[in-house]
This record gives C-alpha cells, sequence and structure tokens, in this order.
C-alpha cells in the first residue's frame, strides 16, 4: 500500500515537492504517529485512495506502520475507534486535520500527548487523596 502511494504522488508533482510536503506532515506532529503517538514512518489517507481519498494534506496523516498497515482500506474514524489506544483527543484532532483546521488537531494532538496527561491525572488524584486524607 505504501508503494502504490508513493507512486500516485510521484505522478502528480514533482518528486522533491512530494518529499518536502511528507516531511512536513511529519514534522506538523512532531513525527508522531496521529492515531497512537508512536513515531511516524509512513502517510496514511484517511479516506483511503481505494474509496476515492485524494493526496491532499486534509487526506493524508502521519502514521506508525503498524497503524497504517492495520486501517488498510478500512474508514480512519471507525477503525480508530476500535483500537485499545483510541483517545477522543486524537479522533477531535483527526477530524479537525481533515476539515483541514490543522492549527486545532495541534492543539488537540498537544494534548493527547501520551504518559504527559497520563502522569498530570495521577498527581492531581494524589493531591486529591492528600487533601482528603488531611480532612479525615
Ligand atoms: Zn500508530
Amino acid at each position: 500500500m505504501l508503494a502504490r502511494d508513493a507512486v500516485f504522488l510521484e505522478d502528480l508533482c514533482p518528486k522533491s515537492r512530494v518529499r518536502r510536503w511528507r516531511q512536513s506532515l511529519h514534522t506538523f506532529t512532531g513525527q508522531s504517529c496521529i492515531y497512537c503517538g508512536k513515531p511516524s514512518e509512513s502517510i496514511d489517507h484517511v479516506l483511503p485512495r481505494s474509496r476515492g481519498g485524494m493526496s491532499i494534506t486534509e487526506n493524508c496523516v502521519p502514521a506508525c506502520l503498524a497503524c497504517n498497515g492495520h486501517k488498510s482500506n478500512t474508514d480512519a474514524f471507525d477503525w480508530y475507534r476500535r483500537q485499545k489506544f483510541y483517545d477522543p483527543r486524537r479522533a477531535m484532532a483527526l477530524r479537525a486535520w481533515t476539515e483541514g483546521d490543522l492549527r486545532l488537531a495541534l492543539k488537540l494532538l498537544e494534548w493527547a500527548k501520551p504518559n504527559q496527561i497520563e502522569h498530570q491525572k495521577n498527581s492531581k488524584r494524589k493531591i486529591e487523596q492528600d487533601w482528603s486524607l488531611q480532612a479525615a
């Protein structure tokens, strides 16, 4: 699937432009997969090309090879909802991205950064526990 995408993109525009475009997509998300946050190694078509999806920024997101391969030809939103690593913030980011609002998408992705969020939640819970102990 990846090789076929590359050929298609290169047919559309000169090679170096495509490479720069793909690279800029990866840079947007800090080289991380829009679905799971792991390093992005490929560009995934949100609406698969086999279903009429185009090779434009709004339809192309950085993805790791595992997500890209696993998602295959299914609808990105349906597929993503069924994943263990599903995160509503990332789903919203994906939606914003496909609507061309990259700024909102990036903001949502920042919130969804793994570990960081979990860490904040845990420390907040810890503070609340400490408080309730003191009150008791
Ligand atoms: Zn992934």
